[in-house]
C-alpha cells in the first residue's frame, strides 16, 4: 500500500511538474509577445493573438526547448533556422491579413510561420526544398490540430503556379532579387513580403500589386538563410 502510495505520489508529482512546465511556457510566450513584439511596435491585434496562441516550443529542436521564446532565430537542422519571433511578427503584419486570404509561404522550415499564418487567413500553401524539414513540420502542425495548410516539397522560388493566384506571398529566405514569377502569382491587391539583398544581409521588401502595377516598399534590415533555386541563389 505504501509502495502504491509512493508510485501514485510520484506520478502525481510528475504530472504536476508537466503542468507547471506548460504554465511556464505559456507565461514565457506571453512575455515574448509583450517584450519583443508589442514593445517594438507590432500592433495588429490578430497577429499578437496568433503568436500568443501558437506553441513555438513545439517547433524548435527539443534540446533548445528552454530557448524557444528567446529573442533570436534558432537552428532546426540541415543548416536552416526558425526565424526570430519579431521577424515572424513583422512579416506577418506586412501581409495585412483579414482571415479570408490564400497565402503562399516559401520556406516551410520548422513550420512555425505557417502555423501562425494558418490562424490568420483561410488557407496556407507552404513549399520547402528539404523533404525532411517539410515532413517534420507537417507532423508538428498535425499535432497542433491546424488543418488549413497544404505542404509541398520543391523549389518555391518558382512559386506554386497551380494554386495561384495568392492574396499574400511570404518568402522566409533571402533572395538576390524579387522574382517576377512570384509577382505574377499575386492576385489583384495582393502583397509579397520578401527579404532581398546579398547572402549576408537583406532588406525586407513589400510588393503591393494593384491593377497590374506594383509598388515596392523597403522595411527593416534583416538576415535570412539563402533562397536556393531557379529564381534564388545557386546551390553551392
Ligand atoms: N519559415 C520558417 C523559417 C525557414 S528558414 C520557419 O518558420 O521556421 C528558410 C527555409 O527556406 C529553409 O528551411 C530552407 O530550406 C528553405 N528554402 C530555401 N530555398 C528554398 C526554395 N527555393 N524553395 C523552398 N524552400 C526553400
Amino acid at each position: 500500500m505504501a509502495c502504491l502510495g509512493l508510485i501514485t505520489k510520484a506520478r502525481f508529482a510528475s504530472r504536476k511538474r508537466k503542468v507547471s512546465h506548460m504554465r511556464d511556457l505559456t507565461a514565457a510566450r506571453h512575455k515574448m509577445v509583450q517584450q519583443q513584439l508589442v514593445a517594438r511596435g507590432i500592433s495588429d491585434r490578430a497577429v499578437l493573438s496568433a503568436m500568443r496562441e501558437v506553441p513555438r516550443h513545439l517547433f524548435v529542436d527539443q534540446a533548445l526547448l528552454d530557448e524557444a521564446y528567446d529573442d533570436n532565430p534558432l537552428p532546426i537542422g540541415n543548416g536552416q533556422t526558425i526565424s526570430q519571433p519579431y521577424m515572424v511578427a513583422i512579416m506577418t503584419e506586412l501581409l495585412d491579413l483579414t482571415g479570408k486570404e490564400r497565402v503562399l509561404e516559401i520556406g516551410t522550415g520548422s513550420g512555425y510561420q505557417a502555423a501562425v499564418l494558418s490562424r490568420l487567413c483561410q488557407w496556407v500553401f507552404t513549399v520547402e526544398r528539404i523533404a525532411r524539414l517539410s515532413e517534420r513540420a507537417r507532423k508538428i502542425i498535425q499535432e497542433c490540430g491546424y488543418d488549413n495548410i497544404t505542404f509541398l516539397v520543391g523549389d518555391g522560388s518558382r512559386g506554386w503556379p497551380d494554386a495561384a493566384p495568392f492574396d499574400g506571398i511570404i518568402v522566409t529566405a533571402g533572395a538576390p532579387k524579387i522574382p517576377n514569377v512570384l509577382v505574377e502569382q499575386l492576385a489583384d491587391g495582393g502583397r509579397l513580403v520578401i527579404p532581398v539583398g546579398d547572402r549576408f544581409s537583406q532588406t525586407l521588401k513589400r510588393v503591393v500589386k494593384i491593377d497590374d502595377r506594383t509598388r515596392v516598399e523597403n522595411h527593416t534590415g534583416c538576415r535570412f538563410v539563402d533562397l536556393v533555386g531557379t529564381h534564388g541563389w545557386s546551390d553551392h
